[in-house]
Order: structure tokens, then sequence, then C-alpha cells
């Protein structure tokens, strides 16, 4: 059960795959940040369910250096390893309720089957070979049904809140403004428990999201991809849907996503304030006081800066 009282919840989610970096640190004030300004709590919650990717100590290596730049959760942070129950009791809801369905295509069946469907696509669409029953081949890996597109005599551009196009999901971001994602023609079913017998990133975030009653999702925008999969996957869970906030990614002057595996270089936790307003310039906000000094002074300064911030942005 949470101590933490009704009204906002924001979380910061790290994947423990290496140490925290620059391109995390954004996502964390940004999360922070919000919750702060909301006068609501703030969760951490450790993404360590993809076990061939996690890295033995990198997860308390970011609990450490959240601390060192004054990032404290407001309650014990959560490890997404020790919640698989939950992931398999929302499975079992979703077979339950013929959401779901067992799968028995190989990653080279679905990559051919695209060659001859789906041929102006570069990311794999399911073709939905095992909607009907698994052919015979052996169950690999579990599926969400997603909606099929609009009949003809349901027009996809019907205006919002019109009975439209069911695959067409919209939400408004609070920072990239209103999105839309069709999830039949550039996502197709999608994977929530994966052959290798891993959970899916789409089904835990959704059940912890849920579970821990977060209000108010502030990631990097590299997830804005996702989020109309975990609305629809929140509707068939019959959960709330939060309200979204993406942040522009780092990059590298290429242009590339700052990761680790792109290469991005550890924070110095013996120097907090200096990545701390970098962050902070990065997300646009303006200081009145570029040189703090202390992390509180930063932190005061920071989430008015932030209230500002939310005022010039689009609406969502
Ligand atoms: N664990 C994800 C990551 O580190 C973030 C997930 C989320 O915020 O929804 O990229």
């Amino acid at each position: 059960m949470s101590a933490t009282p009704q009204g906002y919840h924001g979380r910061f989610a790290p994947s423990p795959t290496g140490p925290l970096h620059f391109g995390s640190l954004v996502s964390a004030l940004a999360s922070w940040l919000d919750a702060r300004a909301h006068g609501g709590a703030w969760l951490v919650r450790v993404e360590d369910i993809d076990g061939p990717r996690t890295v033995p100590g990198a997860a308390e290596d970011i609990l450490a250096t959240l601390a060192a730049f004054g990032f404290h959760a407001d309650e014990p942070p959560e490890w997404q390893s020790r919640r698989t129950g939950l992931y398999r009791a929302a499975l079992d809801r979703l077979i339950a309720a013929g959401h779901v369905y067992p799968c028995g295509c190989t990653r080279k069946e679905i990559a051919d089957s695209q060659l001859r469907a789906h041929e102006r696509h570069t990311t794999l669409i399911y073709p939905g070979t095992c909607r009907d029953g698994l052919h015979g081949k052996r169950a690999r890996a579990w599926r969400l049904r997603v909606p099929d597109e609009a009949t003809a005599d349901e027009p996809e551009d019907e205006p919002a809140g019109a009975r439209g196009n069911p695959a067409l999901i919209r939400f408004g971001d609070r920072w990239q403004g209103p999105q839309q994602q069709n999830l039949a023609t550039e996502v197709g079913d999608f994977v929530l428990l994966r052959a290798d017998g891993q959970w899916a990133y789409q089904l835990a975030v959704v059940v912890d999201d849920a579970e821990q009653r977060i209000t108010h999702v502030v990631r990097g925008a590299d997830l804005l991809d996702s989020t109309a999969r975990q609305i629809w996957l929140q509707q068939c869970l019959g959960v709330p849907t939060p309200a979204y906030l993406h942040v522009p990614v780092v990059t590298h002057a290429d242009g590339e996503k700052l990761s680790k595996q792109t290469g991005a270089q550890a924070l110095d936790a013996s120097r907090p304030l200096e990545a701390l307003l970098a962050a902070a310039r990065h997300l646009g906000l303006e200081l009145h006081d570029p040189a703090p000094a202390t992390l509180a002074a930063f932190q005061l300064d920071a989430i008015d800066a932030w209230k500002r911030r939310l005022g010039q942005l689009p609406a969502a």
C-alpha cells in the first residue's frame, strides 16, 4: 500500500543498463520539477525487467547518483523484477477478456510477411497471422490485439469526440501538443510477453503506472511513439490514462540520441550543479540565478522556471 496521499503522482523510471547519463538526468529533472511544481509526489521505479540488458550494480549506482543530485523519492523505489506477479495477473485478465492471443511466429517469418504485406513500412508491423489460431505452431509470445481500421462508413478524419476510427489513438502531450497514432497501420498487434519469457516494457509500464496511481508521466520524447500503445493497453485493462509530457531528447552532435548504447558518459556525482544547470538549459528553463551556490537554491529557482516554461508550451 502506498503511503502517499491522493493527488499528483509522478515518477522517474530508469532502466539499469548502465550509469545515469545526461539524457536520463534531463528526464529525472523534468519529472521531479513537474511533481514539485504541482505539490505532488515523485516516485522512482527501477525498470530492471529486461534481464539480458540489465547491468549488475547499475540500479544501485543510479539510485546513489539521484541522491547525490538532490532527487529524493517520496516512497522507497519499486523494482520491476519484484513485481512480475502483477504482470502475470494483468496478462491473465487480458487472456480472459480475449484481448491477447498466443503467437507462434518467428522474427524471420514476420519479416518475410512484411515484404509482401506492408512494403511501405520500415518497421515491422505484425500481420496478424496467429490472430485466428496458431496454425500448428508452438506458442512463443503473447500479443495484444489492436483495433481494426475504420470501415468505409467510419471515416478516419471525423472530429475528436465523434465516432471515428477505433484504431486511431489521439492524446494531448503537455510539451509536444496534440498527437495521434494509428495502431492498425503504424504499430500492429504488439507483444506483451516475449518468446524468451521476458515481460515486455509496454505491459510492465502500464501495470506499474496504474498500480502506483501515476497521474502524470514525464519522460523523454523517444517514448512518444510508445504512448498510443500504452493508452490502448490502459483501455483494455480498464485503468486510467495519466497525463503525458515528453521532453526533447538529448542528442550527440550528429543527431543520434544520447544513450548508454551510443557511449554517453556517466555523470560526475561529485559536481551535480554543473550537470543540473546544463539539464535546465536543455529544458529551456530561464533561471534567475545562473550560478546557484547550493542544490537547494538551484531547486527553488528551477521549480519556478519550470512553471514559467509550462506556460510557454502549446496547448495539449
Ligand atoms: N525505463 C525507460 C527508459 O529508461 C523509461 C520508461 C518510461 O518512462 O515510461 O527509457
